[in-house]
């Protein structure tokens, strides 16, 4: 996957500059980046809802919408029609259909491979069970399924971890992380879960309008940038930080600070 340059703009407010990026098949790539950043206005051209103003964006070497290997997204959360109870395998064949509803009637090919997605996130003893009925971590998880459904090479996560509690999120990126060994995924995931996605991805790219870094998730958190982005040094980096930046009052120590 590889952005060169890319520009976008919603009318006259930029969104992207000059982004250049580069994820190699089968590692996992993590975008973070304060609220406002661009980091959905990314995920939005890679999945080809946009297109960029100025530069290129390629998937598996073809602009995305052109290659043959289906991409799987994971969204924040779904929204399901009111009185219209779905049960957890509904929800994943709505991966196999990309429609949502009874109208097609699953063939066993389609029962299989419910099954298997469902197997691969640990959730195929509760198929039968009303999505709405599970907790937020176990949603996140049949959405994944659903995702997979197709058999995507690069799955698309826009932060999907969001309302869920801390421990639910440490445990939604090791699942993850372990998926995307099994089956040599490529992952490119936004988030706003910094230390969480540090343990697991492989690249850190820190998005603030362009990439202001980009590389080991370690040497990210340590640069200049982050501190310059956030404001203040991620929790976790407290120890080996400045001692200057230590004692420095953290004026806008929430997530959000820098948002527009
Ligand atoms: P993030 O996902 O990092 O919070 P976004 O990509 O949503 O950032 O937003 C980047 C910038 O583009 C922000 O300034 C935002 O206000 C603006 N923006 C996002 N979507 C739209 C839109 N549909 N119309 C106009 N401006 C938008």
């Amino acid at each position: 996957m590889e952005l060169r340059d890319v520009w976008f703009s919603y009318g006259r407010r930029t969104a992207l500059e000059g982004v250049s990026l580069e994820v190699p098949a089968g590692s996992f790539a993590a975008l973070i980046g304060p609220n406002g950043a661009g980091k959905s206005t990314l995920l939005r051209l890679l999945l080809g809802i946009l297109k960029p103003n100025k530069g290129t964006v390629s998937l598996f070497d073809q602009p995305p919408g052109k290659h043959g290997e289906p991409i799987g997204y994971v969204p924040q959360g779904i929204r399901l029609p009111k009185g219209f109870p779905l049960s957890v395998e509904d929800v994943v064949l709505m991966g196999r259909y990309g429609t949502l509803g009874p109208i097609k009637r699953p063939s066993r090919e389609d029962r299989v491979r419910v099954n298997q997605s469902l197997d691969q996130v640990r959730m195929a003893h509760l198929a039968r069970r009303r999505f709405e009925d599970l907790s937020g971590g176990q949603q996140q998880r049949v959405l994944i399924a659903r995702a997979l459904v197709s058999d995507p090479c690069l799955l698309i996560l826009d932060e999907p971890t969001s309302g869920l509690d801390p421990a639910a999120r440490a445990r939604f990126y090791g699942q993850v992380c372990d998926l995307q060994r099994a089956k040599g995924l490529t992952l490119f995931c936004a988030s706003h879960d910094v230390e969480d996605v540090a343990q697991h991805a492989q690249q850190l790219i820190l998005l603030d309008q362009t990439v202001r870094a980009s590389g080991p998730p370690q040497e990210v958190l340590r640069s200049q940038a982050v501190r310059e982005v956030y404001h203040f040094p991620p929790p976790h980096d407290h120890q080996e930080a400045d001692p200057h930046l230590e004692t420095a009052p953290p004026p806008e120590a929430d997530k959000g600070g820098t948002a527009p």
